[in-house]
């Protein structure tokens, strides 16, 4: 973990080398310190969460506060019981299994992206590229990036087969 943290440091240092004028946009995650780039209408904030999931972590806790708040009182409670009173609870019998085989399920192609990251990407990406690059485009890149990964991780271990043969432990 340590070493990806400072691989994304020094490739934001070089970012920040090439594109000057994106400095402004470098702010300070005030929950987790690691640096960031934030939208330029944020620009100079240092009130931020990182998208790196301080973001989400803190979006989720806030709404559980709210819910608690809202329910945690007596007249809450009341509205709540009201809530559940009013919702059906009609039984339903199991319905038989259907005649019809089940479509094959849909492979999925390539690997899921947490949705919020790859709109941080895309954000990034486009401030970088100074225009404006689009989810797919986004994805395109990703899946090209996993694949030369995947690529580069499978040589290193034909290369460690191909020495362990060469000189057994
Ligand atoms: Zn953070």
């Amino acid at each position: 973990m340590a070493a990806l943290v400072l691989e994304y440091y020094v490739l934001l240092r070089s970012i920040l080398r090439a594109k000057p004028h994106l400095r402004a946009c470098l702010t300070r995650c005030r929950h987790c310190g690691i640096f960031f780039l934030t939208h330029p209408r944020n620009a100079c904030r240092h009130d931020l969460r990182c998208p790196f999931g301080c973001r989400e972590a803190h979006r989720q806790w806030a709404s559980a506060q709210r819910s608690a708040a809202y329910y945690g009182d007596a007249e809450g409670k009341r509205i709540k019981s009201k809530l559940n009173e009013r919702r059906p609870r009609k039984y339903r019998a199991p319905e038989p299994p259907s005649e019809r085989p089940r479509p094959p399920a849909r492979r999925r192609r390539g690997p899921r992206w947490n949705p919020l990251m790859v709109e941080y990407v895309r954000m990034v990406a486009s401030l970088i590229e100074g225009r404006r690059i689009s989810r797919g485009q986004v994805l395109r890149m990703l899946a090209r990036k996993l694949r030369q990964h995947t690529l580069c991780r499978r040589r290193q271990i034909d290369q460690t087969v191909a020495w362990l043969h060469e000189e057994p432990p």
